[in-house]
């Protein structure tokens, strides 16, 4: 159980005290009640609101896909730097989502944000084995040799055995190469450290994929939408 001032003050109806205002002018019904005190308990996912004659649409979880841009952080705050968070809408910032993951500071691309922790807890886990795919470019010629490697598993620096990773040349970029990769884990600089293993280095990379969900290439990057009932249905 809630209390009514806290559903609709979270559902973006104002403060708590703009909302008693509401509720005093008996503006509020719930399950067909006008309800006097702002302090009614309820349950909001079994009660129909209705907020001056118009019902109120409750929801708990809200889930976005963003288009990441660079040189901001994945995090819900951080002291200097901008976070993705910092790009939502109030109306969507109210819900205290969260980075599904982290991509570092230089990558963009596709990032889930939702304050559904069940979700998020599975889709990071490494036991799930959720595929990430990446778009780089790479400063260094990938060759057959990579392709293998990364197939068998590259060590990192500090001596983790990677998991297999499916490695795709698309084609030469510059001086290097331009590659798709596919990995089921979340390390550190994971991909950049892939790639170190091999004396090569990542000079730019982009999330397209996350869990069979592809990036929407309509999203400018900056920009986010919520996922809809079909993509929320793949990954949960
Ligand atoms: N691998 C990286 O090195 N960086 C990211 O942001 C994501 C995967």
């Amino acid at each position: 159980m809630e209390r009514l001032d806290k559903v609709l003050s979270n559902l973006g109806y104002g403060s708590r005290k703009e909302i008693k205002s509401i509720v005093k002018k008996n503006l509020v019904e719930v399950d067909g009640v006008v309800i006097k005190d702002n302090g009614f308990q309820l349950d909001p996912e079994k009660s129909k609101i209705v907020v001056a004659g118009e019902e109120v649409l409750y929801r708990k979880y809200i889930y976005l896909m963003m288009n990441k841009p660079d040189g901001v952080i994945s995090a819900t705050f951080d002291n200097r730097d901008e976070t993705v968070i910092d790009l939502l809408e109030p109306e969507h910032a109210i819900f205290e989502p969260f980075p599904v993951g982290r991509l570092d500071k230089d990558t963009v691309g596709l990032l889930l944000i939702t304050n559904d922790g069940e979700l998020n807890h599975r889709l990071i886990s490494p036991k799930w084995g959720v595929d990430k795919v990446y778009h780089a470019y790479i400063d260094k010629p990938v060759d057959e040799e990579d392709i293998k490697a990364f197939e068998k598993g590259v060590t990192l620096d500090d001596g983790y055995k990677c998991m297999s990773a499916k490695l795709e040349i698309i084609g030469p970029m510059d001086e290097g190469s331009e590659i798709h990769v596919t990995v089921q884990e979340g390390k550190y600089h994971q991909v950049k450290r892939m790639f170190e293993s091999r004396g090569k280095k990542v000079v730019y990379l982009q999330r397209i994929s996350f869990a069979g969900l592809p990036l929407d290439t309509d999203l400018e990057e900056g920009q986010y939408r919520e996922l809809t009932e079909e993509e929320l249905a793949k990954i949960k």
